[in-house]
């Protein structure tokens, strides 16, 4: 793992918890969930809106983050948002790293990332769009289905990211009845997509 000069060694943390990951490649998996504050990207569904304002959220050093999350028995951290991405992460992957956890990351991929992330998911967001620089680098694409046309926009992403890059479509939580049978098909014709569900809201888990 490399070693990295770190801008900052704090971060606004709106909340910190251990549950286990619902959705994408890692699903099903005991992980600690480290969830930043700050976002600008602005998605109407947005199902996090309280993380927005980086202001209202606690600064914590890297040593706090990791010592908390070393406390469980998980070697699965996973950075999130608000938009993590909007930091500099160097810090506090070192310090996870140094605690024996693998780093994941959601991002929206708007922001270039900063930091030893052993995993990259990037979910793109029609309201600020990724970075191609991030799509690159990531390990899976979960795009969320709200409506028809969004199958459409996900394949203008499939095409910049990775030979190794896992490609999965996840409906919007409040159009799930309506747009889950219109994925299925989708992937039925599509079989490069895979089924994304959000099994931490039909288990009632954070
Ligand atoms: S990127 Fe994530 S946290 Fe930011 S507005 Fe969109 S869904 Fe919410």
């Amino acid at each position: 793992m490399k070693s990295e000069v770190s801008n900052t060694d704090t971060y606004p943390v709106m909340e910190h918890f251990y549950t286990l990951q619902g959705e994408g490649h890692h699903s099903g998996k005991a992980a600690y969930f480290i969830r930043l504050g700050g976002c600008d990207v602005g998605c109407v569904w947005c199902d996090v809106k309280d993380s927005w304002d980086a202001s209202k959220h606690p600064v914590l050093h890297t040593n706090e983050i990791a010592q908390a999350a070393a406390e469980q028995p998980c070697n699965l951290a996973v950075i999130t948002g608000g938009e993590p991405a909007m930091y500099d992460l160097s810090d506090l992957c070192n310090g996870l790293h140094d605690k024996k956890f693998k780093t994941h990351i959601e991002t929206s991929g708007a922001y270039p990332i900063q930091g030893d992330l052993d995993w990259i998911t990037v979910s793109p967001k029609k309201f600020k769009k990724p970075l191609d620089e991030t799509l690159k680098l990531a390990d899976e694409l979960k795009v969320v289905i709200f409506n028809t046309s969004d199958f459409e926009w996900a394949e203008t992403h499939a095409v910049k990211v990775s030979e190794h890059c896992l490609l999965y479509l996840q409906p919007e939580w409040s159009k799930k009845e309506k747009i889950i049978p219109e994925i299925i098909a989708y992937i039925e014709q599509h079989p490069k997509w895979q089924l994304s569900l959000q099994l931490h809201k039909y288990i009632n888990i954070p």
